[in-house]
């Protein structure tokens, strides 16, 4: 494995599983002249909590509709090396994960569309919702749309993504060790990951384009006062530089437009997320930060729909949680559905 982690291109799965996962009587209406069919269990986002949760709606019987969205696979199929998902100790791909995960979703039976929702009506049951133009309703709704890192948008940053440019400190920190890190960023989040990465890196250099914090007190006196952490407050990044992996930065003074450049083996963005809720925004509560508000383990206000991973879960935001999350939902939708009489489980198919 390299000290990096190196970048993946996307990889496109568009599926709807093995033809002989499940016979067609157990597998939901085929998708034709504009009509996506119905199941029990549709499940919207095919990340770790998405196709968790289908794997476990298939297992149950359910031959559940994953609409996967315009990133399947979600947030892991950006980056190379996962390290820390149990039960793969020499680590494996995030893209080769996500495409196992999804095997074992089709195998028992889930189709996978790969499409945004986008538009819902939950107004009563079934739920109701719209996907590349396509109409798919369902018993039971579980939202598993994940979260996206917010880049900085420069070319050089894009390119050297995953080859010393990272969003996740957890994720990725121990990739740097030794190394200069630079981390960008003035909320909690980047002085957390700050404050992380000095277990790993000999100097970690925050970057911040304003004069002050906005995290909170504590944190941001944790980081002032911390004897690794050196802070270029009024800062800005120009560019990443690197061919093959990231050698520095050019910097630039956000009041002077003075520009330098500093030799970094790393650069963590730490400015934040975008829950992926906006369809939703109209039916289930979401916080100040925009993050879906959940109803004791996996509920909402709305019966009948499930709320699983990063979409709400911006505390922890690893793929092994996202996938516990999308397990819980997935029983809790069962249930709920057993309760109110509308499973008709079919034999799980289990492939010879
Ligand atoms: C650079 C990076 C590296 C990481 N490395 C690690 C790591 O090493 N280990 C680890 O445990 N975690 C890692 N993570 C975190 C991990 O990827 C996330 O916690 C996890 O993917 C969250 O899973 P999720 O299913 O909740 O959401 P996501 O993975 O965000 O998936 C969301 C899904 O919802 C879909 N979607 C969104 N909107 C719609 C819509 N309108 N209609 C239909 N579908 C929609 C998307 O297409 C996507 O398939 C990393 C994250 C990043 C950004």
């Amino acid at each position: 494995m390299s000290e990096l982690k190196l970048a993946m291109p996307a990889i496109s799965m568009i599926d709807s599983g093995p033809a002989d996962a499940a016979p067609m009587s157990q597998r939901p209406t085929e998708v034709t002249d504009g009509a996506g069919g119905h199941s029990q269990v549709v499940i919207v986002g095919s990340g770790p909590a998405g196709l968790t949760a289908a794997i476990y709606a298939a297992r149950a019987g359910l031959a559940p509709i994953v609409l996967g969205g315009s990133a399947p696979g979600g947030q892991l199929m950006i980056t190379s090396e996962v390290e820390n998902f149990p039960g793969f100790p020499e680590g494996i791909q995030g893209p080769e994960l996500m495409a196992r995960f999804r095997d074992q979703a089709t195998r028992f039976g889930t189709t996978i569309v790969d499409a945004d929702v986008q538009q819902v009506d939950l107004t009563e049951r079934p739920f109701q919702l719209w996907a590349g133009g396509v109409r798919y309703t369902a018993d039971a709704l579980i939202v598993a749309t994940g979260a996206s890192a917010l880049w900085l948008g420069i070319e050089s940053e894009t390119r050297l993504r995953g080859r010393g440019v990272s969003a996740c400190a957890t994720c990725d920190g121990f990739f740097f060790k030794g190394k200069r890190v630079a981390v960008v960023g003035g909320g909690d989040t980047a002085l957390e990951e700050a404050t992380f990465l000095t277990r790993f890196a000999p100097e970690v250099v925050l970057i911040h384009r304003r004069d002050q914090f906005r995290g909170s007190r504590i944190m941001q006196q944790r980081a002032i006062d911390h004897p690794g952490i050196d802070i270029r407050w009024n800062t800005e990044v120009a560019e990443v530089l690197g061919d093959e992996s990231i050698e520095g930065l050019r910097l630039r003074d956000t009041q002077t437009g003075r520009e330098w450049t500093e030799a970094f083996g790393g650069l963590f963005i730490a400015i934040g997320y975008r829950p992926n809720t906006e369809v939703f925004r109209d039916w289930l509560p979401t916080d100040a930060a925009g993050y879906l508000e959940v109803e004791g383990e996996t509920g909402s206000v709305i019966e009948g729909v499930f709320i699983a991973g990063d979409v709400h879960d911006h505390h922890y935001r690893q793929a092994v949680t996202a996938a516990a999350d999308g397990c819980k939902a997935a029983m809790d939708a069962e249930r709920w559905l057993e309760t109110h009489a509308l499973t008709h489980a079919a034999p799980v198919a289990v492939p010879g």
